[in-house]
């Protein structure tokens, strides 16, 4: 149980003075807005949040099979109904259980959506310091698969949810949690299932996801990206066709030659350049957050010539390059072959897979056109699935609060706004209508990289970089739902 301490303010508390909107309280200040801000008992919320991530990180949700339920069922519906919440729990398919959860405010706004997913990617034991489903505490860390993708960020949406509904904290708008499955394959038994069939579920102004407000090291100085795009898909399959033959007689008129060049067409180089206003708004933060000569150099790679010539000198290794490439451009990945039978038979028809990549603003038939132009007229070309990019444009009080939080979270720290390469559960919830941030926040130090525990080895998860995402997380649902 939670105790709702006296009036104190924790030093790192947030306050409301009049007006809606966040100001920094550095420093004890009794008895203000006690009526609005109930003054959490930090430290028991953060083991009881640190506790829920242990059980899930225990919990081997590998995607595929993935096996949600038994978080969903076992863990998180019997907790929020101990509580006396409500939870609804639905399932596209045995074992793949989604849940949402809601807190009703009186209206006056409209609801703000967390959502997380629990499924994880797969993890090889022999290649992790410690094994990857026992939710080991070593080094000042929690380490798991899912540490950080992201079972962290939906202990935080439930505690949060579950302080607010304790503190009995008056609402003005719904605070709901989604807890989906499959993000990891797609989301077709997850967010994408449940936003086509249970719309008024997740219907929200707003919707916090992953992939945001973590700490980036970058030339001496500490970023907090919060996403606000994310990249379009568009799977492809090439078939490219030649003339059936005995392999001791080769013509050129080759199905496999056709396509082997055709694929490399694709893969030797990005298709598209484009600096999109995301990516303006975000290298612009970086280059004056850093300021001088290095503020200079960094904007210059919104020029694609300077790009090329400078990108893989500027960045620390390869993978960051082709991270930041990956933002600037249409992408074509070719990731599957297939092609006969016998070895000393040449087949009449060879296909690929093609994962391309859109950035916000470009369609699919724009990337077709792409495609097309690569690897000229003789291949067909079939979209296997597609997803549109997302941006969410301009500001809003949402905005504005998550750089409020970021200051508290780090005061030296600088919030920026980024565009991610990935995809996210934030594709359905935009289309039906929600602006779609990603927010997790989380203090990483120096020797911690985000990108690479990302389906990396040794995930992992500071115990203290967590304590203080909650204490902010909370806060900000708090002042942005409270009346
Ligand atoms: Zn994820």
């Amino acid at each position: 149980m939670v105790i709702v301490r006296g009036s104190l303010h924790d030093h790192i508390s947030l306050s409301l003075k009049g007006q809606r909107g966040f100001l920094l309280n550095s420093v004890v200040d009794p008895g203000e807005d006690t009526a609005l801000a109930p003054d959490w008992d930090w430290q028991e919320l953060e083991e009881e949040a640190l506790d829920l991530l242990k059980r899930m990180l225990r919990v081997d949700t590998t995607n595929p099979p993935g096996n949600e339920a038994l978080i969903i069922d076992e863990i998180l519906e019997p907790l929020l109904r101990r509580e006396g919440l409500e939870p609804v729990v639905l399932r596209k398919k045995e074992g793949r259980s989604n849940l949402v959860v809601r807190l009703s405010g009186d209206g006056s706004e409209a609801p703000l959506l967390l959502h997380g997913h629990v499924d994880v990617v797969a993890a090889d034991p022999a290649r992790w310091s410690h094994p990857p489903f026992d939710a080991v505490e070593a080094e000042g860390c929690i380490w798991g698969r899912g540490a950080i993708d992201m079972k962290q960020t939906v202990a935080m949406q439930i505690t949060t949810l579950l302080a607010l509904h304790r503190a009995r904290v008056p609402l003005s708008r719904d605070l709901i949690v989604a807890v989906f499955a499959d993000e990891e394959m797609g989301s077709a038994l997850g967010s994408i299932w449940l936003a086509e069939t249970h719309p008024e579920l997740l219907r929200a102004e707003y919707a916090l996801g992953e992939a945001g407000a973590y700490s980036v090291h970058f030339g001496g100085k500490r970023f907090y990206p919060i996403m606000v795009a994310e990249k379009g898909f568009v799977w492809l399959e090439l078939t490219a066709r030649g003339e059936p033959g005995h392999g001791s007689m080769p013509s050129r008129d080759n199905a496999v030659l056709r396509l082997a060049r055709a694929a490399d067409a694709l893969g030797r180089r990005p298709l598209r350049f484009e600096a999109t206003p995301p990516m303006k708004a975000f290298v612009g933060a970086l280059a004056d957050g850093l300021g001088g000569p290095k503020g200079a150099i960094v904007r210059s790679l919104l020029k694609p010539i300077p790009f090329r010539a400078l990108g893989r000198a500027l960045f620390p290794d390869a993978r960051t390059a082709d991270a930041f490439s990956a933002m600037l451009h249409d992408t074509a990945a070719p990731t599957m072959l297939g092609a006969g039978i016998k070895v000393n038979q040449i087949p009449s028809e060879a296909s690929a897979h093609i994962d391309c990549r859109t950035l916000p603003g470009q369609t699919t038939q724009g990337l077709i056109d792409l495609v097309r132009r690569r690897v000229g007229s003789d291949i067909e070309i079939e979209v296997v699935a597609e997803g549109a990019p997302v941006h969410i444009d301009g500001s809003d009080p949402l905005l504005d609060a998550m750089k409020g939080a970021i200051a508290s979270l780090d005061p030296g720290g600088i919030a920026v706004t980024n565009l991610i390469s990935g995809f996210t559960d934030a594709k359905p919830l935009a289309a039906l209508g929600a602006r779609t941030y990603g927010f997790s926040p989380l203090v990483l130090p120096e020797g911690i990289s985000f990108a690479a525990m990302f389906h990396g080895d040794d995930e992992r998860i500071p115990v203290g970089g967590f304590r203080k995402g909650l204490r902010v997380f909370l806060e900000l649902v708090r002042e942005f739902c409270g009346e």
